[in-house]
């Protein structure tokens, strides 16, 4: 706390990302990055971009790109809001939806971002638990509420909804706004964007930093009713104007144009992680079910934390959370073939020392 501080500021607990180290190479399953690089028309974007364009702002309404999501997704352009990465989407949602007097909720186990934005814009929330296996009770979300948000697959647990439960937790909550935060739907989950039209408090929000592999571009969106869009306008046009640069834009348009690029990359992911979950509990992990690009595991005799610090010593990071319930798991981003195989050689030689 500082005298020149707001007491606002002095009562935040910011979020903790995870390590991106700049002193060493790791091999980095810890963020939930893309082992892949981008669709090869991103390149081409970024080497034949006119700089001169650079001069001026870019189209604040980024038009361009969201006519693209709104063929991609088979929208209309009046249902998709696109910003500086979900994270920034999301703090928009806030604002929009979430400051109401009821509190909010999601679940005990979830994005530790949600929390983060409570404290900012000053929103009460209930976090109801989830069960035993880490599945959301969805009897605990058919009570009076300023807004649910849930993200499906689940993060950290992988763990997806159904689009049966996601149907029934919009019958019980027709009053207030209830967001999917889709950021790992493309690993294998079923996505409520073809709900929007049923359930005009319905909003889906997804993120180019997972299967898209363009986390270092920062673009985010939302898929909605117009009403919910354009709330998220008028809370944008009143922070920042111009959220997505122009280059961002040509990226991101080229990565959605090549749809079978896309695709394969999600596949490959999702063999990886079969292939990965096998592995492990051969080695007495015990692996969620998981449909996004990552696992969450516990060892049956060693410590997560343990295992943490080990990995990490021998160049490789995992996400360790030091959090209730889940303070013997680990959260492991599914690389690529070579980067798995050296996660299960790393965890045997470990194992075979303790
Ligand atoms: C990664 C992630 C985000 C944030 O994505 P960005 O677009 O990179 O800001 C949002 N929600 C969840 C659940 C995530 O895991």
């Amino acid at each position: 706390m500082n005298r020149y501080w707001s007491s606002l500021v002095g009562s935040l607990e910011p979020y903790t990302p995870g390590e991106q180290p700049r002193d060493q190479q790791y091999i980095k399953l810890n963020t939930n990055e893309s082992p892949y690089p981008p669709a090869p028309g991103v390149q081409q974007v970024l080497t034949s971009f006119d700089y001169s364009g650079l001069a001026r702002y870019p189209d604040p309404e980024s038009n361009q790109l969201v006519t693209a999501l709104a063929n991609h997704h088979q929208l209309r352009t009046d249902q998709i809001f696109v910003g500086n990465g979900s994270d920034e989407v999301l703090a928009h949602c806030f604002q929009a939806f979430f400051k109401q007097t009821m509190s909010i909720l999601f679940p005990d186990i979830s994005y530790s971002f949600y929390p983060v934005y409570c404290s900012l814009f000053q929103i009460e929330y209930r976090q109801p638990a989830l069960d035993d296996q880490f599945r959301i009770r969805l009897d605990d979300y058919a009570v009076d509420n300023g807004g649910i948000i849930i993200p499906n697959p689940n993060a950290p647990t992988g763990i997806a909804m159904s689009l049966d439960d996601i149907r029934t937790l919009l019958n019980k909550n027709r009053g207030s706004v209830v967001i999917i935060d889709e950021a790992y739907v493309d690993f294998g989950a079923q996505s409520a964007c073809q709900l929007i039209d049923e359930y005009e408090n319905l909003l889906v929000v997804h993120t180019f930093s997972k299967s898209r592999s363009l986390a270092g571009i920062r673009i985010g969106y939302a898929c909605g009713n117009p009403l919910l869009i354009e709330a998220l306008q008028r809370v944008k046009n009143s922070f920042n104007s111009y959220p997505i640069s122009s280059l961002n834009q040509a990226a991101a348009v080229a990565s959605i144009e090549d749809d079978e690029y896309f695709r394969q990359g999600c596949q490959k992911i999702i063999s990886n992680r079969e292939l990965l979950t096998d592995e492990l509990t051969a080695i007495g992990f015990e692996v969620l079910p998981s449909s996004a690009n990552f696992v969450f595991a516990q060892h049956l005799t060693i410590a997560a934390e343990a295992l943490y610090q080990q990995l990490k010593n021998r160049g490789i990071l995992v996400r360790y959370f030091n959090k209730d319930r889940i303070d013997n798991h680990l959260r492991i981003s599914v690389g690529d073939r070579s980067e798995c195989d050296a996660l299960i050689t790393a965890l045997k030689a470990i194992l075979s020392e303790s």
